[in-house]
């Protein structure tokens, strides 16, 4: 939207603090948590959210070779978060405040880039950058990732539109001609030629100025067929979490109100068998089972646009900090009384107006789609080698349990019990 209205950012400033209703009560209850939030976080701490690539390949989660693709060991035994601590030099950093510190300084010390510092490529980069283009080089990984930063562009946008080249590459839909640029070879892991298309993407050259408007409008342009292995929802590329290994994925990227982003829901969580206090979910979830995945989707929606408001990393559900812990936050910080349930009303709030100015654009049951490479075609190996979601099923239950139509639609009832009667068109 920001790009749509050629803004690049909103700066905003100010001077004093905000008033805290309960000092004393908010450091003793933070520090009480702080142990046990670290404590569950290790594996975050020690290697990073890349340290997950490994299991994340054993259950079908990582996307391989532009998501076509269901098993690929050595690979991300190669790419994973735990090898940069073996090859480089590594310093563990963390946000302001924070005991789990996931994120992680690298120095190279060997090789063509030695001396260079940089940050360790994160699970999204790794994946989108590294198993989704076949790419198992972990130093060329961290070097892609630093230029996409420079760059100023979206790791997981740019893995998927180049993913999506060397497939129409790899099937003949287009040829080395229609690159713009001589001596690339878009096949799959070839860093020379990763590294030039991001350049390309982010000085619009080439073909590059067409995979920068985004993988759908790239497949509009090609045609030919591309559209179906071309991976989005709602025009946003999907990310690093294939709807295949946990099913809630696809209705969490059907629904989501800036298209396929997984942090607007982090359902698969549940599915691989985080508990979260105060939500009332079954003990064990089947990742693999779409039955009563949109009720999940859609708590967790809610849930996570609470975090989003209170500007809190959704991280901290590894450490343990659920609704009831938010709920504590906000007493001592704030002096509100919430209950559980009163506080994911406010995220379903938050999440009902995005949809209600959704809505008003045409969002409803047609647009709330996921690429048929990820709902329709099997991938034949793998921890989820023969699991489809189905997604219609998961949009009715979503649909009912947030009280909208058959449509999608937000029904005037439901905006009038959040109080965004107003914003029914
Ligand atoms: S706040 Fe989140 S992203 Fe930042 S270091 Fe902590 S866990 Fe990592």
């Amino acid at each position: 939207m920001f790009g749509g209205k050629k803004i690049k950012g909103i700066a905003v400033k100010g001077s004093g603090r905000p008033a805290i209703a309960d000092p004393d009560g908010l450091k003793a209850y933070v520090s009480g948590m702080t142990a046990s939030i670290r404590e569950k976080a290790d594996s975050l701490h020690r290697n990073g959210t890349g340290g997950s690539v490994p299991y994340r390949e054993s259950v079908g989660d990582l996307p391989i070779k532009n998501f076509a693709v269901g098993s690929w060991p050595e690979g991300a035994a190669k790419i994973a978060g735990n090898v940069y601590g073996e090859l480089m030099k590594r310093k563990h950093l963390a946000c302001f405040g924070c005991p789990i510190a996931c994120a992680k300084s690298i120095e190279f010390t060997d090789g063509d880039y030695r001396g260079l510092k940089t940050s360790q490529p994160e699970y999204e980069t790794i994946a989108a950058l590294g198993s989704n283009l076949m790419n198992d080089d972990p130093e060329e990984l961290a070097v892609q990732n630093m230029l996409c930063n420079r760059y100023g562009i979206d790791t997981i946008s740019a893995g998927v539109v180049i993913g999506f080249l060397f497939e129409c590459f790899e099937r003949g839909i287009i040829a080395k001609e229609d690159i713009g640029r001589d001596g690339i070879n878009p096949v799959w892991g070839d860093n020379g030629a990763i590294k030039e298309l991001l350049r390309m993407i982010a000085f619009r050259e080439g073909i590059g100025a067409m995979l920068a408007d985004g993988v759908r409008r790239a497949a509009e342009s090609i045609g030919k067929g591309s559209e179906s292995f071309a991976v989005h929802a709602r025009g946003l590329e999907l990310p690093m979490h294939d709807p295949r290994g946990y099913v809630s994925s696809a209705v969490t990227y059907a629904t989501g109100n800036r298209g396929g982003s997984h942090s607007e829901s982090l359902a698969y969580y549940v599915e691989q068998g985080m508990k979260i206090a105060g939500m009332g979910f079954p003990d064990k979830v089947d990742p693999h089972s779409s039955a009563g995945k949109g009720e999940i989707t859609a708590k967790m929606q809610n849930l996570s646009a609470v975090f989003d408001a209170l500007g809190l990393c959704k991280f901290l559900m590894a450490g343990g900090v659920g609704p009831e812990e938010l709920c504590g936050f906000l007493k001592s910080a704030a002096g509100m009384s919430l209950s559980v349930r009163e506080l994911l009303d406010v995220g379903d709030r938050m999440y009902t107006v995005k949809r209600l100015y959704n809505q008003r654009l045409g969002a409803g049951r047609g647009s709330d789609t996921v690429s048929e490479r990820v709902t329709r075609e099997k991938r034949g190996s793998g921890g989820a080698a023969d699991v489809l979601p189905d997604l219609e099923l998961m949009k009715d239950e979503l649909y009912r349990f947030r009280g909208w139509d058959r449509e999608g639609r937000v029904t005037e009832e439901h905006a009038r019990s959040l109080g965004l009667e107003e914003y029914l068109s």
